[in-house]
């Protein structure tokens, strides 16, 4: 009975053909190695062995053969291993390790180049000399820190990439960059929540005509008022959905919260055309102005010419043949478009020649410095000379001071907005500020010394 029992318990946990521990076994061996890491404050190392070109070995000689060579080749690599570590078969041609009492992770690399050597290891089996390699992942614990399970998973994923990268070689599992793209999945999930949840709105940032004082718009730009970190700005959230289906989402309720407030402010009154940004991501959606004349039906009444479109990213723009049609076709929509933060980009001279924009915005970081550096000065002026070349209309962002809205006026370019005119601001002050600025241009237009030359 001894015997037999001896017998089962060889079953359960050893691999019939090569005698090594089975994946039951190698669970017990590697959550009690982890424990004992715990305790001694060393590192383990989980090595997932896959061998390269044994189906057709196994296919072109029969199973038999393929059984043999797999019986040998386990023998050779478990000889490269030091006595308390463990090798284990867990399928067909897939092998785990466990690497034990690493002091530095570097002690692993000897490890891993002799399994390699020992996979390699011609083996004759009747007259035929027959040969594979491996591709190997590893990775090490407590710096992956998570359970046994989910570091096995970590090594296959890490050779996977071995044999992506050519095979017969070991990759190491990038612990950090799993935390990122954890990390990320984690944010567009939030992000989706946060947008059905409505913790998204839109600021608005006046656009004003510094000469005459006429408020000629606003722009709407994106919050999100984050229930444990207060109200974020764009650069917080954005890149983290950069071309993922729920920007596109994202972008669409931008519009039509847009197109909403526009409606509001007109029962009240108030003339305000909106423009929102779209990404350019966005923008080459196949079906972009279909999904625009949608958001226009639900607001019939509102005259769509009230709704620009700022095109940022123009460097992303991939067909320009393509966004022009797309854009050609919102003009016929009655949508208008600008081109933000115009002057960073490639090909911009293509771009204005191509696209169909009425406007070109200055990119603020031109604006800013324009008064201290004379390139930038230089900038400003020539985008300002193309805008008039073009017959386009042209807007000046990063308005801070009474200074550059006199140098604005000076050099030709009417249309600002800025910190110097006012800050984004949430809609329900905005009719108020539209009331109060008239006195305020007044004032701004007598310090500006240069306004009326
Ligand atoms: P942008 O479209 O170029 O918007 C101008 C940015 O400059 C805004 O930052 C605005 O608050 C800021 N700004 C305005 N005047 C001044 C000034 O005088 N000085 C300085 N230093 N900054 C000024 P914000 O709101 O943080 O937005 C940053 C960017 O995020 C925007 O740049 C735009 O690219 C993007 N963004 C904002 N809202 C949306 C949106 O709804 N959808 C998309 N796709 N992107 C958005
Ligand atoms: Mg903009
Ligand atoms: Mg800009």
């Amino acid at each position: 009975m001894k015997e037999h029992q001896h017998q089962l318990e060889n079953l359960a946990h050893f691999d019939a053909l090569t005698s090594l521990p089975n994946r039951t076994l190698l669970a017990d061996r590697l959550t009690n190695s982890m424990l004992q890491c715990q305790r001694r404050e060393e590192s383990l190392a989980v090595v997932f062995l896959d061998l390269d070109g044994f189906k057709i070995i196994n296919y072109a000689n029969g199973h038999d053969v393929g059984d043999a060579l797999l019986v040998a080749v386990s023998k050779c690599m478990k000889a490269t291993l030091r006595e308390g570590d463990t090798l284990a078969r867990i399928g067909g041609d897939e092998f785990v390790a466990v690497l034990v009492d690493l002091k530095n992770i570097e002690d692993v690399e000897p490890t891993l180049v002799r399994l390699l050597q020992a996979a390699a290891t011609p083996v004759l089996i009747g007259n035929a000399k027959l040969s594979v390699t491996a591709s190997i992942g590893v990775t090490i614990y407590p710096q992956d820190d998570t359970d046994a399970d989910q570091l096995i998973r970590h090594a296959d994923q890490a050779m996977y990439v071995a044999k992506q990268a050519g095979k017969n070689r070991f990759h190491l599992f990038d612990t950090a960059q799993d935390v990122a793209i954890k990390f990320h999945h984690e944010s567009l999930a939030r992000i989706q929540t946060a947008l059905d949840s409505d913790e998204f709105l839109l600021h608005y940032q006046p656009q004003v005509n510094m000469r005459t004082g006429e408020v000629i718009g606003a722009e709407a730009l994106i919050r999100w008022r984050h229930p444990e970190h207060g109200l974020l700005p764009p650069a917080r959230f954005l890149p983290l959905i950069e071309n993922h289906a729920v920007s596109i989402a994202l972008g669409e309720w931008v519009i039509n919260t847009a197109l909403c407030q526009i409606t509001t402010w007109q029962e009240n009154g108030l003339n305000i055309p909106i423009s929102v940004n779209i990404a350019a991501h966005h923008l080459q959606q196949d079906n972009f102005v279909t999904r625009l004349s949608e958001l226009l039906s639900k607001h019939p009444d509102l005259p769509p010419s009230n709704l620009t479109l700022e095109v940022l990213e123009t460097s992303a723009l991939n067909d320009v043949i393509q966004v022009s049609a797309t854009m050609q076709a919102c003009l016929e929509l009655g949508v208008h478009f600008v081109l933000d933060d115009f002057g960073t980009g490639y090909s911009l001279l293509t771009y204005l020649r191509r696209l169909p924009v009425d406007m070109l915005k200055i990119d603020q970081s031109f604006v800013r410095d324009m008064l201290v550096d004379k390139d930038d000065l230089t900038i400003v002026e020539g985008v300002i000379s193309l805008a008039h070349a073009f017959h386009k209309e042209v807007i000046a962002e990063g308005v801070e001071t009474i200074a550059h809205i006199s140098a604005l006026l000076l050099i030709g370019c009417e249309l600002a907005q800025g910190y110097g005119i006012a800050r984004p601001m949430p809609a329900s002050e905005f009719p108020e500020w539209v009331a109060t600025w008239k006195q305020e241009h007044t004032w701004l237009a007598s310090n500006a010394t240069l306004i009326d030359s």
